[in-house]
C-alpha cells in the first residue's frame, strides 16, 4: 500500500512529536521530538517502521486518509 508519505524507522530521530504504531503489530508509542524510533518490542529483529497516529483533527494532503473514523466533512 502506498500512503505518498514515508514513515520513519527505528533508528531513526523524531522531527515531530507524536503517537506512533508499529506497522507490524500496533504497538503504539508516544515520541518526543530528538528521541530515536525504537525497535519494535515484539520484532526487535525487523525494521519497523512507525505509523503516526492522528486523530481528529486531521491535516493530510490532497484527500490521504490515514484513518478510518467517521468522515466528517465539516472538520
Ligand atoms: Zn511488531
Amino acid at each position: 500500500m502506498r500512503w505518498g508519505v514515508r514513515m520513519p524507522r527505528n533508528g531513526e530521530i523524531n522531527i515531530k512529536f507524536g503517537v506512533y504504531k508499529t506497522v507490524c503489530c500496533g504497538n503504539e508509542i508516544v515520541i518526543n521530538v530528538g528521541s530515536t524510533f525504537p525497535d519494535c518490542p515484539k520484532h526487535p529483529k525487523l525494521m519497523t517502521e512507525w505509523k503516526p497516529v492522528l486523530d481528529s483533527k486531521l491535516e493530510t494532503p490532497s484527500g490521504i486518509s490515514f484513518t478510518r473514523k467517521n468522515n466528517d466533512p465539516a472538520a
